[in-house]
């Protein structure tokens, strides 16, 4: 049996329940040691065997788990934040299938929620914004054309950009076409929920040198959008005493 599970943005503690202990399970990790924290790892058990994906190619990864596999070991693969995002999981369940093996995914906190959390930010203000785009810049691999970023910044939406640091001046170009404005609050989270965490607060326009200025340049998001001023929203009617919810009368 092959378990998927998301370690979390950084922070040791912020895996699940059930992911540590499947880790304190697992006779093989494979983990994704460019991003996750090797901390994790002090939760194996003794004799685990241990493998960074950091240096493998796919292929050495799936001979990892078949070997695995025919031992009758369990193998967890380990995997930064949420499988789901930027994963690529899909194309090793693919090959899993191919041979009848079977997995699941644990999933974990991802890194766009470590950063809201480093921030207290509430990505979805009423009147402000109800929605939350993550995306990324077309770099070394492509992103579809009809997910450019300027389309997609059409909705004035909550923006989280992952994989782009190193892109800002071109990604504040493409926000602009799209109609962000140059002043439109912006931040940049580096390694949120880790030790040495930071964040910055700035516009559209000064994300190219606010990276610069701090020497951030990896392991960043970057969120737009005006829900960063954490102002001029609405309160919210399922908490307001004059709405009625199905657990709550509005009182008089
Ligand atoms: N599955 C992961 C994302 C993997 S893609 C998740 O759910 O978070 C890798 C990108 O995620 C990095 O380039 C960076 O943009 C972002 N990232 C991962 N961990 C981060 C962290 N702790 N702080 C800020 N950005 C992070």
């Amino acid at each position: 049996m092959v378990h998927f599970v998301g370690a979390g943005p950084g922070a040791p503690d912020l895996i699940t329940v059930r992911g540590q202990r499947l880790l304190s399970q697992a006779d093989v990790i494979i983990y994704a040691g460019s991003l996750v924290n090797p901390q994790l790892l002090d939760y194996a058990k003794e004799g685990c065997q241990i493998y960074n994906s950091a240096t493998m190619t796919l292929e050495e990864v799936l001979d990892v788990i078949f070997k695995a596999e025919d031992a009758g070991y369990m193998t967890v693969r380990l995997h930064t934040g949420d499988p789901c995002l930027y994963g690529a999981i899909r194309e090793q369940m693919d090959a899993l299938d191919e041979k009848g093996i079977a997995y699941e995914d644990c999933p974990g906190v991802s890194s766009f929620c470590g950063a809201a959390a480093a921030l207290n930010l509430e990505y979805t203000l009423p009147d402000i914004s109800q929605s939350v785009i993550i995306t990324r810049m077309a770099g070394r691999t492509p992103v579809p054309p009809k997910e450019e970023i300027s389309l997609l910044a059409a909705h004035q939406a909550t923006m989280v950009v992952f994989l782009s640091t190193g892109m800002l001046e071109k990604l504040t170009e493409r926000l602009l076409a799209g109609g962000y404005r140059e002043d439109t609050p912006a931040a940049i989270v580096y390694k949120a929920t880790w030790e040495d965490e930071k964040t910055f607060v700035c516009t559209v326009g000064t994300l190219a040198e606010t990276a610069a200025r701090n020497h951030i340049t990896k392991t960043a998001l970057m969120i737009i959008g005006d829900v960063v001023s954490q102002s001029g929203y609405k309160r919210s009617e399922l908490y307001h005493p004059a709405f009625s919810t199905e657990f709550r009368e509005a009182s008089k």
